[in-house]
């Protein structure tokens, strides 16, 4: 399904143009506009999923297998020296395009991106409430 709202249904069928890196019948895979570093792209299903819970397992499958194929093509080709694979699902996580979408960042040394999270302290006791509330208590 595609959603006619939405812009990165029409790019990823084509009708806006954009800076292609592949395609096949399911994905394109395009510049982002804003990027992170030289490479930034992003992993655009074809058919129309808001995020990852609307994701069917089998997508979710060929986006990983992309994912590795096109993070091995580009440290080739870009000499870049490591990878994020970054996946922002719902507003609060900063998604800020509702039609799922991988990033694909590559890093360079002194590239300027530190993108992360600040480690909190947690103690024992807060871990296994955490794996209780998950319900995987032994
Ligand atoms: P997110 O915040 O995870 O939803 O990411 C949306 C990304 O899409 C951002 O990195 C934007 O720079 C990028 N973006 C938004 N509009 C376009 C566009 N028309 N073409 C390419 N990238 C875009
Ligand atoms: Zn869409």
């Amino acid at each position: 399904m595609k959603d006619t709202n939405c812009i990165f249904c029409k790019i990823a069928n084509g009708e806006i143009p954009s800076k292609t890196l592949y395609e096949d019948d399911k994905f394109r895979v395009i510049l982002d506009l804003g990027p992170a570093s030289k490479g930034h792209a992003l992993i655009l299903p074809k058919e129309h999923y808001a995020n990852l819970y609307e994701l069917p397992d089998e997508t979710a499958g060929e986006v990983m297998k992309l994912a590795k194929k096109m993070a091995v093509q580009m440290t080739e080709r870009f000499g870049c020296e490591g990878f994020n694979l970054v996946q922002n699902n719902g507003e609060l996580a900063g998604q800020t395009v509702f039609h799922f979408h991988m990033h694909l960042i590559p890093r360079y040394k002194d590239d300027g991106q530190k993108i992360g999270w600040k480690p909190q302290e947690v103690t024992q006791e807060e871990l296994e409430a955490v794996v209780k509330c998950f319900g995987a208590e032994e």
